[in-house]
C-alpha cells in the first residue's frame, strides 16, 4: 500500500516546478502524495497560487508575505491579502529571518501584521524562522497566535525550543535536511519529539534529499524524508505517513469543505 503523505510546504508554484507542475504533481500523487500545501511569497504570486488551487483539489493554498519581501508590507496589501487569506488554509510563509538583507524591524512590522490578520480571521500561519527562535516565539506570544496555531517549517532549533513552539499549538516540520549526511538537529527532533507533533514538507525547490543532492527539489522526494523519520523511530513509513498526514489536516483544519 502506498503511504498517505502530504507536503506540508513546496513552491509548486515557482520555478522550476511550475514549468512540469502537471508532471511534478502525478510524479508525486504516484508517491503516495495526497496533498500540497502551496505557501505565498509575494503578493505578485498570489493570483498564480489560487490559479493552481483552482485547477488542482490536491493543491492547499496559502497566502502571506515571505520575510524576504517584508518591504512590500502596507496597507493595501494587507487588504488584499485578507482577500485571498479567505480562500486559503492558512497565511504564510511569514516570519523572521536576519539572513536577509531586509532590516529587521521591517521584518517584524510585516510578521506582526500578518500574524494580526490571521488571528482576525482565524487561520493558521506557516512559519519561517532562522537564526531568530527567541523573538519569533515573543511575537507569536504577543500577538495570541496561540489562538490559532500553526506550522514551524523546516524547523532548525533545537529540541527544547520546538517544545515551545508545540506549547502555543504549533506543529514541527522536518525537511530534507533530516535526511542530509551532516544532519544533527533534524534527527534530534526526528527522534525526540511526539510523533503527533511533527509533519513533512519538502520546501521544494530548495532543501533536497541527500539521494538527490545536486537537484532541484519536488514533492515525490519527501518519501526520503518520511523514509528516515520512521528509520530513527524504528517504526513503519506507513505510521509515519498516517499519523503525520492527520497531523497536518488537524493544525490546518482540513476537512472544511477545502480538503
Ligand atoms: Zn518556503
Amino acid at each position: 500500500m502506498k503511504p498517505a503523505l502530504i507536503d506540508s510546504h513546496c513552491h509548486l508554484d515557482q520555478e522550476p516546478l511550475i514549468s512540469g507542475v502537471r508532471h511534478f504533481m502525478q510524479e508525486a500523487a504516484a508517491a503516495g502524495v495526497q496533498a500540497f500545501v502551496v505557501p505565498g511569497l509575494h503578493p505578485d504570486g498570489w493570483r498564480g497560487i489560487a490559479a493552481l488551487a483552482a485547477e488542482n483539489r490536491s493543491v492547499l493554498p496559502a497566502y502571506g508575505i515571505h520575510p524576504m519581501h517584508a518591504g512590500c508590507i502596507n496597507d493595501e496589501n494587507l487588504d488584499r491579502l485578507r482577500e485571498f487569506a479567505i480562500l486559503g488554509v492558512a497565511i504564510g510563509e511569514i516570519g523572521l529571518d536576519p539572513a536577509y538583507q531586509v532590516p529587521l524591524i521591517l521584518q517584524e512590522t510585516a510578521f506582526r501584521e500578518q500574524l494580526r490578520v490571521a488571528v482576525n480571521l482565524g487561520l493558521p500561519v506557516l512559519i519561517h524562522c532562522r537564526h531568530a527562535f527567541n523573538k519569533v516565539l515573543t511575537i507569536l506570544r504577543e500577538e495570541s497566535t496561540n489562538q490559532v496555531g500553526g506550522i514551524m517549517h523546516a524547523f532548525s532549533g533545537s529540541v527544547e525550543m520546538a517544545r515551545e513552539f508545540i506549547r502555543l499549538g504549533f506543529a514541527i516540520s522536518i525537511s530534507g535536511a533530516v535526511t542530509w549526511n551532516n544532519a544533527v538537529k533534524p534527527l534530534h527532533l526526528a527522534r525526540e519529539l511526539l510523533l503527533e507533533h511533527l509533519v513533512l514538507e519538502t520546501d521544494a525547490p530548495d532543501m533536497t534529499p541527500e539521494l538527490y543532492r545536486g537537484a532541484f527539489n519536488r514533492p515525490a522526494w519527501i518519501t526520503e524524508t518520511a523514509q528516515r523519520v520512521a528509520e530513527v523511530r524504528g517504526i513503519s513509513l506507513e505510521d509515519v505517513a498516517r499519523i503525520t498526514t492527520d497531523n497536518v489536516r488537524r493544525v490546518l483544519r482540513l476537512g472544511r469543505g477545502s480538503a
